[in-house]
């Protein structure tokens, strides 16, 4: 049993001000293997001065020191890949497929960052204005459940490449993945007030954040929900936003698609992360023509997934993430039925063989329609749905028909035309093929799926403010 009884202030582990507790599970079993005490208003106030504290210095700071910070940011959090890897095994239940992209990948954040600012123009002259591109002033953060290390390191890293101090509140729910985190984090050595965590709940200490008026920026990860709460209460002191929200990613399947080759692609966006990611292709956009032919190879394709937990390196889906999560994915497995499409394979309940845990069995529905309600809300979990189209024009429609536009799919064989398709998609991301970004490629919805763009040049400029000085 884990007990996480510290939240970080000023650069130490510290008793919070807040004693409510949260009890934390393994999802593959469902047993309780820690609590975390959770900090409360107070102790949002408390690290909202530390970071204010720090942050003259850190403004100071130059290309150089925020360099050497993140390199130092780099080593500590890949020196401690092992912990990482096993915290967010028995936490959150991740397959290793996500374990191998995810761990990695908080540490390769801080390097990213470091080559993103080395690289930064933060003066340049425009007509007779010298313009000074400087840090916005405190920052916060909100991270989701489901990548809420990468998150973290993903928002430190830009506040110390931008020159400001942050205070960041983490899931409740990864309070294990946040301490491992944070343990190596602290060998790095960062000013003290730098860098702030408070563990709490979203409406008490992430509401106090969007209000606090020493905020000035916030950048948020989770759902769409949420990051409009976030957005109406940061309006009172105009708070600079980013948000990073929800998706229902369509994957328009070209019909010149070689299936060989697309369907490993199609099961990888949709049922990344166990389906529980903001990214996932969720929507399958299949030509008429080949509805049937694409329909069997799916069906036979998902029935071979394995289903299991995160020890077994075998296992393609994991568990949902908490009892809740369970639920709400088997609701919309009924609710689909009910609003007439057909499950190709999959359904309520839990796999055969695994009575324990909150495992659902990885579904597809056909002869969904795009005003259903399983087409176009975001169900955050493995559940596929395929839609048909007449033609290219008719794929683009439905593909953009969504309150939804972070990252959209296109799949088949002639590069001009999948690019053409590419640049008629409303979405902050269009991936060909499954093509692999660009670590400094920026990333972010339309539409209702956030605000902003995080990573490279562009998350950089998130937590940044023009200056303008003239004569
Ligand atoms: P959530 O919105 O329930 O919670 C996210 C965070 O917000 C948590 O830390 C929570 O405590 C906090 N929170 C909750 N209510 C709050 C409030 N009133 N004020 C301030 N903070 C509050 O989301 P979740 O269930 O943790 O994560 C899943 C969602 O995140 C999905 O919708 C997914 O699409 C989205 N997501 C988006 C991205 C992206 O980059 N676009 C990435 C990952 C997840």
């Amino acid at each position: 049993m884990k007990y996480i009884e510290q939240i970080y202030v000023d650069g130490v582990f510290a008793t919070p001000h807040g004693s409510e507790r949260f009890d934390l599970f393994n999802p593959a079993t469902e047993e309780k293997i820690g609590e975390v005490r959770l900090g409360d208003e107070e102790d949002a106030h408390t690290a909202v001065a530390a970071a204010k504290r720090a942050f003259p210095a850190m403004r100071r700071t130059g290309v150089a020191e925020r360099v050497a910070m993140l390199q130092a940011l780099r080593d500590a959090v890949a020196a401690r890949s092992e912990a990482l890897h096993a915290a967010m095994s028995a936490e959150y239940g991740a397959p290793q497929s996500f374990l191998a992209f995810s761990v990695p990948h908080a540490s390769n954040v801080f390097d990213v960052a470091a080559r993103t600012v080395a690289d930064y123009a933060f003066t340049r002259r425009i007509g007779n204005a010298d313009v000074i591109m400087e840090p916005v002033g405190v920052a916060a953060a909100i991270t989701p459940w489901n990548s809420n290390i990468g998150f973290i390191c993903t928002k430190l890293a830009t506040a110390i490449a931008a020159g400001t101090t942050i205070v960041i509140k983490p899931s409740e729910m990864s309070a294990i993945q946040t301490q491992t985190l944070l343990e190596a984090i602290h060998e790095a050595g960062l000013p003290p007030g730098a860098l702030n965590v408070v563990n709490g709940t979203g409406h008490v200490v992430g509401a106090e954040l969007s209000r606090d008026p020493s905020i000035a920026k916030i950048t948020f990860t989770g759902s769409t929900t949420t990051g409009r709460t976030i957005l109406r209460s940061a309006a009172e002191t105009f708070k600079r936003v980013t948000l990073e929200l929800g998706g229902k990613g369509p994957q328009i399947l070209l019909d010149d698609a070689d299936l060989d080759h697309a369907m490993p692609r199609i099961l990888a966006s949709a049922f990344r992360n166990s389906g529980q990611a903001c990214i996932a292709g969720t929507r399958l956009l299949v030509s008429k023509r080949r509805y049937a032919e694409v329909t069997a190879r799916l069906a036979e394709a998902v029935a071979a997934l394995k289903v299991g937990p995160s020890s077994d390196p075998a296992v393609d889906i994991g568990p949902m993430v908490s009892a809740r999560q369970w639920e709400r994915v088997q609701s919309y497995i009924r609710l689909g039925s009910e609003e007439g499409a057909t499950i190709l394979v999959g359904g309520e309940g839990r796999p055969e063989g695994l009575e324990r845990g909150w495992f659902v069995r990885p579904t597809v529905f056909s002869g969904v329609t795009n005003d259903m309600r399983i087409a176009r809300e975001e169900i955050f979990g493995p559940v596929l749905s395929v839609l048909a189209y007449e033609d290219e024009d008719d794929a683009i429609a439905l593909a953009n028909d969504t309150d939804y536009g972070l990252q959209s799919y296109v799949l088949g064989a002639d590069h001009d035309r999948l690019r053409a398709v590419a640049r008629r998609l409303e979405a902050g991301r269009v991936v060909i093929n499954e093509t692999p970004a660009d670590a400094q490629a920026p990333f972010g919805g339309f539409k209702h799926s956030g605000i902003g763009r995080e990573f490279g040049p562009f998350g950089l400029e998130a937590f940044l403010e023009p200056k303008a000085i003239i004569g």
